[in-house]
């Protein structure tokens, strides 16, 4: 830019002053999000830290001082884009060190430096760190693709996909154009169209990459959400509202493909005496080793759910009443061998007694008038027979 020329917008040490601002926006935003203990923020807020200073340090080139604004500025740039990338694999459960990508910042140092002061060619140096750049953002965004936990919108990791493979892109084309000599220039912050379309693609990624990072997290504490609000915590069973929102959902469905659906409501025998006799920690293991027994019992179609207290409600598709009635004899079989008092070789010897767990249930099976609801209230009542002839019994009207 000669000089006494007025301050362009699009010059590039303005464009790259912008990035570091919003760099520094989406700290404020990440940081936001640590309280939440989500894994790999950290580590996102530690690479942003790093990318904000490396990017002043490289709008500072007209300073005259390559140690900091070339060796320094690109190495740390380098260090925060794998830190992104480790965030990432601790944000998706994986061991987030990898050694290879610091071996890769080692090498890029050294031809830096190489580059630089021992036999200078700008066309080498950008190249390797485009290839550096674009092998870690091809890597951030492969981890997006491929990791999502199942079952989660897609949105937020397309996002990061994109935004990372966007990156990608443009430092793969970036080297390969330095890299090839296709490009003729002494400065890479001279303000030449090639410079400024290029940090334009940078200025895009990098923010873009916080925001996607940010949707992660996000997603991430969602998901923490409609696990509390339909994960029973003792048991793992679904919580009522989600049993009946689920059930009221297939019921539908099973209807409109003619498919018969079941319905039993299961409560436990003499729970409260359990409680009286071991104490209410031991009545909240019963309770949880006798949910864990069902659970490995039902089908992926089938449901089950904690209505309340010590009862609970099966909800089976593509099952008739007999049907229903004895898989809920065989539960009955197995949950036998659940000892009443949990602490079971204690209770032997002291209270003298190991009798097997038992509980009553009412069964019965969708007719066409049926809603949920009176289809509940059909098993509710014979489950109140179950436990009028004596419990420990499975009762269909
Ligand atoms: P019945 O055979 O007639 O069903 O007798 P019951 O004692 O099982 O029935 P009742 O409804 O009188 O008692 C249920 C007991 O379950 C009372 C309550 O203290 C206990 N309970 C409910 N939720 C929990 C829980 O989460 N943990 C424990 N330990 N006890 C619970
Ligand atoms: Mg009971
Ligand atoms: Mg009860």
């Amino acid at each position: 830019m000669a000089s006494g020329e007025p301050l362009h917008m699009l010059d590039p040490v303005n464009i790259l002053l912008v990035t570091v601002l919003s760099s520094i926006m989406s700290l404020s935003i990440l940081g936001s999000l640590r309280p939440a203990g989500i894994p790999g923020v950290g580590r996102w807020i530690g690479a942003y830290v790093m990318a904000s200073v490396a990017l002043l340090l490289a709008g500072l080139q007209r300073l005259g001082v390559p140690v900091l604004t070339v060796f320094v500025s690109n190495t740390l740039l380098a260090l925060a884009i794998v830190r992104v990338f480790e965030g990432c694999r601790q944000f998706f459960g994986l061991e987030p060190r990898v050694p290879l990508a610091y071996a890769g910042i080692v090498a890029l140092a050294m031809g830096i430096a190489w580059w630089y002061w021992v036999t200078p060619s700008l066309g080498a140096r950008v190249a390797v760190v485009s290839a550096f750049h674009a092998a870690i953002y091809t890597s951030i965004g492969w981890l997006a693709l491929r990791c999502r936990p199942p079952g989660r919108p897609v949105y937020s990791y397309r996002f990061v996909m994109l935004a990372a493979w966007l990156g990608a892109f443009a430092h793969a084309l970036r080297g390969a154009m330095y890299g090839g000599g296709f490009v003729k220039q002494y400065g890479l912050l001279d303000f030449t169209p090639l410079n400024v379309a290029w940090l334009a693609l940078g200025i895009l990624v990098l923010p873009s990459l916080s925001i996607g990072m940010v949707l992660l997290a996000h997603d991430r504490m969602a998901e923490r959400l409609e696990r509390l609000a339909n994960q029973d915590e003792l048991t793992g069973a679904l919580t009522r509202r989600a049993f009946l929102a689920q059930a009221g959902a297939l019921l539908d469905a099973a209807r409109l493909e003619g498919q018969r659906v079941a319905l039993a409501i299961v409560d436990i025998d003499h729970f409260k005496s359990i409680n009286d006799r071991y104490g209410h920690a031991a009545g909240d293991r019963v309770l949880a080793q006798f949910c864990r027994i069902a659970m490995s019992g039902v089908r992926n179609s089938d449901l089950f759910g904690r209505l309340g207290g010590e009862e609970f409600g099966l909800f089976f598709v593509g099952v008739a009443r007999d049907d229903a009635v004895r898989r809920l004899d065989e539960l009955r079989v197995l949950t036998l061998s659940v000892r009443r008092g949990a602490d079971a070789s204690l209770h032997e010897s002291t209270q003298g007694g190991h009798e097997g767990l038992t509980f009553s249930a009412g069964v019965d099976e969708l007719q066409a008038q049926d809603t949920l609801a009176t289809l509940m209230a059909r098993a509710d009542a014979a489950l109140y027979v179950a436990k009028t002839r004596g419990r420990d019994r499975v009762v269909a009207t």
